[in-house]
């Protein structure tokens, strides 16, 4: 398999695929493994991810520089993701013995009823390449606490980073027969939904969250789907600082190239301010230093697929055959590498599919809106349910609108942020199931009831 680099459309390395014939056998052996592993006090298993931790950081500019020649994404973002993940593994330092810990409910007289959470197995961990560190140690660290053997694949378009996880966690103590990286397509991955495992955790789109959720159906195991999200941003009127929120809105969707699951895809903007806050978003996305991901100053680099460039030129066109007007950007960048303008349309409405289908693009659409219940109707006219987010003033405004939309996130005052102490989860086409939190990792056990009798 030949890795890519989409800056300048090099190949950086070529890996050996796995042979799906060979799965079979590696399954087994983290069978073996995981047997072990869950019998160990969870502290030890937790020292294990604390090490992993530690080593990240340790050789995090190398591994900063592995993330960006793979994906493109500009390396202070890389660094950032590769320190911000740390927080995982902070949070489950602090939290993860309490929450697998067996809980005795009743212990009175001769009646003593308790729960114990057993590790699933074997799990299946199939990724995403937008945000490597984070999407992984969301499932990977936290499956591996609480007792697991985990198979990981990473996107194609992360397999490099995929093997350096494989590799720190050796070093850093979990068993080769606990942890393995498999290297290979959508056709590797497509071979794992065949085999003996005991949950599917997934990252990606809804086409293949729903192919797989489909294809393990009647294996009856824990299936968990962190899809796509077309995320609203609404500004009320009374927004305090139109221009602050014009800035937090810009990089909700332009951060990492617009490639976050909850990156702000559509905005709405009351009709009183609109004017006011294009402009200032316009100039703040004409601000960004765009070109090589190497350099530190660099905020928009290349799409990581080539594939993308074509979708988002197409959405556009679709945008202004419907009325949009553009207001800076458009098109593929004339230089060497999967680079586009970063782009601002106005005008948009819900019949544009910039509205409606995910861009994961440096793109954005506004729409102007004279009321909080049209910008309400218009936010809930998706098929997904990511994350939400108003910008106002009146914290009870803003909620007023948030507690409508069947959402797994809400934001007042910002947006594209993911905090380990709260449950990461989609609704509708964004998925089934939470990461993070103490829902985080009681997704990779499963409880035991006893009732005992003395
Ligand atoms: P894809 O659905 O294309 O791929 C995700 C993973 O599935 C990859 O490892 C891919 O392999 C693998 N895969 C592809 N086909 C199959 C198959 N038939 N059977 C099993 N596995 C398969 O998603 P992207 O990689 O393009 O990721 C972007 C999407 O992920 C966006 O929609 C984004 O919103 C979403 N996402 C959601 C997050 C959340 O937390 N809700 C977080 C991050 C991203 P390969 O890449 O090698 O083809």
């Amino acid at each position: 398999m030949k890795v890519i680099n989409p800056a300048t459309e090099e190949v950086i390395t070529q890996l050996q695929t796995m042979d799906a014939q060979d799965l079979p056998r590696i399954i087994g052996f983290l069978r073996e493994g995981q047997k072990n592993w869950a019998k160990k006090p969870v502290t030890e298993r937790l020292g294990c991810i604390i090490r992993f931790g530690e080593l990240i950081q340790q050789n995090l500019e190398e591994l900063a520089h592995i993330l960006t020649s793979e994906t493109g994404k500009p390396l202070q973002q890389s660094l950032n993701e590769i320190q911000g993940a740390q927080n995982r593994i902070d949070h489950l330092q602090d939290n993860a013995e309490k929450w697998l810990a067996p809980e005795t409910l009743v212990d009175s007289g001769n009646t003593h009823e308790k729960i114990e959470y057993e590790p699933l197995g074997v799990i299946a961990n199939i990724s995403a390449w937008n945000f490597p560190y984070n999407v992984g140690y969301n499932v990977f660290l936290y499956a591996l606490t609480a007792g697991n053997s985990v198979l990981y694949k990473p996107s194609e378009f992360a397999s490099l980073t995929g093997k350096q996880f494989e590799k720190y966690l050796w070093q850093a103590g979990v068993p080769k027969n606990v942890f393995r990286c498999v290297i290979g397509g959508g056709d590797l991955g497509q071979h794992i939904l065949k085999e003996d495992l005991d949950g599917y955790f997934f990252t990606g789109s809804y086409r293949t969250g729903l192919h797989i959720a489909r294809t393990v159906a009647h294996k009856l195991v824990p299936v968990q789907l962190e899809l796509g999200g077309k995320d609203p941003l609404y500004v009320m009127d009374d927004v305090a600082h139109v221009r602050q929120a014009a800035i937090n809105a810009a990089e909700g969707a332009f951060y990492n190239n617009g490639q976050s699951c909850c990156a702000v895809e559509r905005i709405y903007v009351s009709s009183a301010i609109h004017d006011e806050f294009v402009q200032s978003l316009v100039t703040e996305v004409n601000s960004y230093t765009v070109g090589d991901p190497t350099d530190l100053e660099t905020y928009i680099g290349p799409l990581t697929r080539v594939q993308q460039l074509e979708v988002l030129t197409n959405q556009i066109a679709d945008a202004l055959d419907r009325g949009a007007i553009l207001k800076t950007g458009g098109q593929r960048m004339d230089r060497k590498g999967y680079y586009f303008e970063p782009t601002v349309l106005v005008n948009c409405d819900a019949s544009m599919k910039v509205m409606q289908e995910e861009s994961f693009g440096p793109i954005i659409g506004i729409q102007k809106v004279s009321s909080d219940s049209e910008a309400l109707e218009l936010m809930k006219d998706t098929d997904y349910g990511l994350t939400a987010a108003v910008f106002s003033s009146d914290q009870r405004r803003a909620l007023k609108v948030l507690e409508r939309l069947d959402v797994g996130t809400a934001y007042w005052n910002c947006c594209d942020q993911v905090s380990p102490n709260v449950p990461w989860s989609g609704r509708k086409h964004s998925g089934l199931g939470a990461t993070l939190s103490a829902q985080g990792i009681r997704a990779f056990v499963q409880p035991k009831s006893y009732h005992l009798r003395p």
